[in-house]
């Protein structure tokens, strides 16, 4: 797959610390593998918890000069990267499509999304600004300055390798921070690729260091970074289980943390939403990414008087979904990432047939595609609370749809979880819309519509999906602090 690539020099398989490609001090490596053919893209190095100190030492070198730079100067460099990355979209989407499985016209898409963040940043760096207060003092005024955290620690998921880590460490660079990234095991290609453009940008060694592990040695990283009293920050996105760890891990030293974590959203359909419209929104909320996002629909409610419309067509439409390997021309769905989440799908189809569901499409993997990894896009009917799928995150192409007869049962329904991250509904009638709107205990509402990120919105969780806020004027706060001067004697 990755003999595609225009620019082979993108392909890197050494960490990058302190501006130089690194090896582990043991030579350890571990194997990347496209998930679609199981095939080796590439022995990368894997790194420890003394390689990750050595990481933090050079962003903390890093950090003084980066941060007296102005916020025109970072926002300068940070719009080079973003141009060099833009202009490399294929190649760091055949890495993607590689290492991930999307298709590759939705690797393309995550390119320019996960730049965005680059582009919004690099703007928004010029515009911290601090505060005056009215003093009550007539002898006083009272200021209020804002400045970088100081160095910064992320942790990425796999399923997207690139809009991940860009979330977290524009707004860090854009601040005056220094960073230190751990990707995941699955999909550390994009983020070295990455990597190398923002040493080709003239980013300062230093100011962004990836450090890659297997997922044994991740967890000796995660201790390092939390552990270190020199990083002050923590950013995790992944799965609530993982956040509750790393939080844990954060304690002694008082870090601050940003935690984007597991979802479970409903999407509710009422009798008088645009059923096609709402079909539609289902299908781009539930199938993108093969069902692998933090905010993919979980729990469809349909109301009893459109129930059936809704589950025929969804399925209909479910079943023209192709399936296959990400590279394959006019392919819109890939493969599950690994067996693990294989497995964790097909209990979940079977868990729900046990307990009563009709499957209406799918069911199973779709065979002679050469691994297993590949499931038919699902469609199960008749959904009840007593099955896992209505509780758990499935994380695949699967759409449980529940029936429901009014308004107030059907929220509490939605809110019956303790994840709160997105939430979806149709409907026409403006009164329903303000009150299930502000009746969802969900930090994103989608109304009307199944799509609902961009950088220029504040994607964030309430209840067990998380803390803090990324993208948007406010994801900067997160890496800035509050200083306030109180000047006497005037
Ligand atoms: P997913 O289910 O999406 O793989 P995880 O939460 O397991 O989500 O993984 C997300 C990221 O967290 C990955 O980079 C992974 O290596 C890392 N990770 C997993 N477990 C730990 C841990 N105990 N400490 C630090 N990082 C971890």
């Amino acid at each position: 797959a990755l003999s595609r690539l225009s620019e082979p020099a993108l392909l890197k398989s050494q960490s990058y610390i302190d501006g130089t490609w690194a090896s582990a001090a043991d030579g350890a490596t571990f194997a990347v593998h496209d998930p679609a053919t199981n095939q080796v893209l590439a022995q990368v190095a894997n790194l420890g918890q003394a390689e990750t100190a050595q990481a933090i030492t050079a962003a903390e070198a890093a950090l003084p000069a980066w941060r007296a730079k102005t916020g025109k100067e970072r926002a300068n460099l940070m719009r080079r990267w973003f141009d060099l990355i833009t202009a490399a979209t294929d190649d760091l989407a055949i890495i993607m499509t590689a290492e991930q499985g999307k298709p590759l016209p939705e690797a393309k898409g995550e390119v320019a999304y996960g730049a965005s963040f680059i582009e919004w940043f690099a703007e928004e760096a010029k515009r911290v600004s601090g505060d005056v207060m009215s003093s009550t003092w007539s002898d006083k005024r009272m200021v209020v300055l804002k400045q970088p955290i100081g160095v910064c620690a992320s942790i990425t998921p796999w399923n997207f390798p690139i809009a991940m880590i860009t979330r977290k460490v524009a707004p860090a660079m854009a601040a005056g921070c220094t960073i230190v990234v751990k990707p995941a095991e699955q999909t550390p290609l994009s983020a070295l690729a990455l990597a190398e453009l923002a040493h080709r940008a003239g980013i300062p060694k230093g100011v962004i260091n990836i450090v890659t592990g297997d997922s044994e040695r991740s967890i000796a990283i995660g201790k390092a970074l939390c552990e270190s009293p020199v990083v002050r920050h923590l950013s995790f996105t992944g799965s609530t289980p993982v956040g509750r760890i790393l939080m844990e891990q954060c304690a002694p030293t008082v870090k601050k943390v940003a935690l984007e974590l597991g979802g479970h959203a409903p999407f509710i359909v009422f009798d008088d939403a645009d059923i096609d419209a709402a079909v539609e929104g289902a299908i781009a909320s539930k199938y993108r990414n093969a069902g692998q996002t933090c905010v993919c629909t979980n729990r469809f409610y349909a109301h009893a008087d459109i129930y059936d419309e809704f589950v025929g067509k969804l399925a209909a439409k479910a079943a023209e979904i192709t399936v296959g390997n990400g590279f394959d021309t006019g392919v819109s769905q890939g493969p599950l990432i690994d067996d693990q989440a294989v497995a964790k799908v097909k209990q979940h189809i079977a868990d729900a047939q046990a307990k009563g569901a009709t499957l209406l499409t799918g069911g199973s993997e779709i065979t002679g595609l050469g691994t297993d990894r590949f499931i038919a896009p699902t469609v199960l009917g008749n959904a009840t609370p007593a099955m896992l799928i209505a509780r758990e995150e499935t994380f695949g192409p699967v759409a449980a749809v529940f029936k429901f007869h009014d308004e107030a049962e059907v929220v509490r329904l939605a809110n019956d979880t303790e994840f709160g991250l997105a939430s979806y509904f149709y409907s026409r009638d403006i009164g329903r819309i303000w009150r299930v709107a502000e009746q969802l205990e969900y930090g994103m509402v989608g109304i009307n519509t199944g799509l609902i990120s961009n950088e220029v919105a504040p994607f964030g969780g309430v209840k067990q999906s998380g803390l803090g806020r990324e993208g948007s004027v406010y994801g900067i706060d997160e890496y800035l602090e509050m200083k306030y001067l109180c000047m006497g004697g005037i």
